[in-house]
């Protein structure tokens, strides 16, 4: 089969390698139709991450369709529609008696730990794969990853109706946050970003106001202490020092991004303590939460967020197109069934 093997840095390269054997009984072949490609891969990809060791099949956003199933698999047929969780947990540590696979203390996920979704094929365990209902089509069944991420993100920040929030970084997570507080009833959104073409289609979305990083004065304008929660979805630690800056006292901040780099200034430490503010970290998301995504999917405007999908042949188009953004780009699927 082909697949797109990852050597390091910008190094990718579509090889033909054997087709995936059924891993165990409990094990099944996914044909895969859409991976999306996700931040942290761009990361890797530019060079600036370490969590991944080449050479990696990459791709861990997806859906398929099931073409063989293990002896011990009896919920999933052959020829079912499916998204895939990819996070793998043990089932038996701590962690995961208290339903947080995604800190399970043996946690892998696929397409870092184990071949992902860049390529036609893929086995991944059954108990992962969740049925897309009738109205969900293969490419929003690619959406349920990052919409999974962002339920989790607002599920560790508990918004209550009426409150004033504040997302930094109009990203897929971050637009998908502001999907799911906005059917909350919180008084307002305003979304922080830096792609005019994204905070547009924040705009679109709903959110209250948009503000461009680009606009000292607009940043001037919203002052300090203002939001009852900030989310921070940018992934750089420029955006934790804003987000400090901006929340109330007694506020809380969600830090969903990874900030790869270390702080170069203070970003506030000590307001930390003298705002009581509570800092949640939202790491991936829980096994409920993923099939919670999958259900929501037909409920939100999600697949407007696909500005390109391109064959596996062009993977690296795709992946140079993110790193470049020469035009406006949000969400990104590679289409892994359609033989160019
Ligand atoms: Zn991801
Ligand atoms: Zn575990």
């Amino acid at each position: 089969m082909r697949a797109i093997v990852w050597y390091g840095g910008s190094d990718l390269r579509i090889e033909d390698i054997p087709k995936p054997k059924l891993r165990n009984e409990r094990h099944v072949v996914l044909r895969v139709k859409f991976c999306g490609i996700c931040g942290s891969e761009l990361q890797a990809y530019k060079g600036c991450s370490t969590r991944r060791v080449p050479p990696l099949v990459m791709g861990h956003e997806f859906s398929g369709e099931v073409v063989e199933t293990g002896s011990d698999v009896k919920e999933i047929e052959i020829g079912d529609r499916v998204a895939v969780n990819p996070i793998i947990s043990c089932g038996r540590c701590l962690a995961c008696l208290r339903g947080r696979q995604n800190l399970c203390l043996d946690m892998k996920l696929i397409g870092m730990h184990m071949p992902g979704a860049f390529a036609e094929y893929v086995s991944v365990p059954a108990e992962n794969c969740v049925k897309l209902p009738s109205e969900v089509d293969f490419e929003e069944g690619a959406l349920a990853e990052p919409l999974a991420n962002a339920l989790h993100a607002v599920n560790r920040a508990r918004p209550s109706i009426g409150d004033s929030v504040a997302i930094l970084g109009p990203g897929p997570i971050g637009l998908s946050i502001m999907l799911l507080v906005q059917t909350i009833g919180v008084e307002s959104v305003t979304v922080i970003g830096r792609s005019e073409d994204r905070l547009k289609i924040a705009e679109k979305f709903g959110a209250n106001e948009v503000i461009s990083i680009k606009n000292e004065k607009e940043l001037m304008r919203i002052g300090e202490e203002v939001f009852d929660m900030v989310f921070e979805a940018a992934g750089s630690w420029q955006a934790v020092k804003t987000a400090i800056k901006f929340v109330k006292k007694g506020g809380r901040i969600i830090i969903v991004g990874l900030s790869h780099l270390k702080p170069m200034e203070d970003i506030g430490l000590m307001s930390i303590t003298t705002k009581e503010l509570d800092v949640l970290g939202s790491y991936g998301y829980t096994a409920f939460e993923f099939q919670k995504a999958v259900r929501l999917l037909s409920r939100l405007p999600m697949k407007e967020m696909i500005t390109h999908i391109f064959p596996l042949s062009r993977a690296k188009d795709a992946f140079e197109l993110l790193s470049q953004r020469k035009e406006p780009v949000l969400k990104v699927l590679l289409e892994l069934d359609n033989g160019l």
